[in-house]
């Protein structure tokens, strides 16, 4: 939408205020970034709070252009979608993912799962499914040692269809996350009605941990709702000891966040496990 700004200027009103110059340049630069592979992932640890142990990574796709630097996901994964590259894209994300996986579990890292994003647009390909399934048994990956990290968004467009994927899926025994929980159009007969074995407390909770605020409070009630689900909760975004003892002490079964570390290269993951495991 085009309307005349303060100063009379026309400006573009566009979510996250991308220019639309700079969203069509991004969507150029993306058609050539996968055959010229320009992507990587990267890896954040799952801890287990209880038992003190790493269970499982999630995957992150990083995006270095030689015409426009390191973009953000926040900013082409949007694009990605609108141009519908987020397929091939996806599909290389899940390839990959999985590869590493593999490689950690010959490592002697066999406990390890990994999470994966996946975009509605992924969701709705009617192949999708099998796709994973595929990639599984291509590297010869049990099926509970991969987990689909899922928003509310995928919900809102098609929701019995989607509902229907997912329990499918569930049933090969392939988890699933809710993505981003407490955000957006967050609804809690989602959890009634979804296959959901992960619920992942969006990481805005946390910056009011542990001060007592209604955030807070609604951070407890997430566990309790989770736990009482039979859901594995997961907080998201934890950086300080405070909100990790903070979380121990509501229940909260696993953390993930800079306060164990950073999204690391492969190399580097492998690394960090190794010392992780002493
Ligand atoms: P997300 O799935 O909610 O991922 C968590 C984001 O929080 C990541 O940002 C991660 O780097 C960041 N993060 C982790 N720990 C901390 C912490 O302690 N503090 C702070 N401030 N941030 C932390 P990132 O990697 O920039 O990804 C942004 C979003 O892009 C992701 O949010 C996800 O929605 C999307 N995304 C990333 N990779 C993929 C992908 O392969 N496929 C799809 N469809 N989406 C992806
Ligand atoms: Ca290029
Ligand atoms: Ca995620
Ligand atoms: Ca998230």
């Amino acid at each position: 939408a085009k309307e005349a700004g303060k100063g009379g200027y026309a400006v573009f009103d566009h979510p996250l205020n991308d220019t639309f110059a700079e969203r069509m340049n991004i969507e150029k630069q993306l058609y050539t970034a996968m055959e010229q592979e320009e992507f990587e992932l990267v890896y954040q640890p799952q801890v287990d709070l209880i038992l003190n142990k790493v269970t499982g990574l999630e995957a992150l796709l990083r995006w270095k252009s030689p015409e426009l630097g390191y973009v953000s996901p926040l900013k082409f994964i949007k694009v990605a979608e609108d141009s519908h590259l987020i397929i091939p894209l996806g599909t290389w994300v899940l390839r990959s993912a999985c590869a590493f996986l593999k490689l950690l579990h010959e490592q002697g890292f066999g406990h390890l799962t990994m999470s994966v994003n996946i975009s509605m647009l992924q969701l709705l390909q009617t192949d999708f499914n099998e796709l994973v399934l595929h990639t599984l048994e291509s590297f010869g990956l049990q099926p509970d040692c991969l987990e689909l990290e899922i928003t509310e968004t995928v919900l809102v467009q098609s929701y019995d269809h989607v509902i229907a994927k997912l329990n499918a899926l569930r049933a090969r025994n392939i988890k699933i996350a809710l993505d981003d929980f407490g955000t957006g159009y967050s609804s809690l007969s989602y959890l009634t009605h979804l296959p959901i074995s992960t619920l992942k407390i969006d990481k805005s909770f946390m910056d009011s941990i542990p001060t007592g605020t209604n955030q807070a409070t609604l951070v407890e009630q997430i566990i309790r709702i989770g736990k009482r689900m039979n859901m594995s909760v997961i907080a998201e975004g934890v950086e300080r000891q405070e909100q990790l003892a903070y979380l121990l002490e509501q229940g909260c079964d696993k953390i993930q966040g800079y306060f164990f570390s950073r999204p690391l290269a492969a190399k580097d993951m492998e690394q960090w496990l190794a010392c992780w495991k002493e």
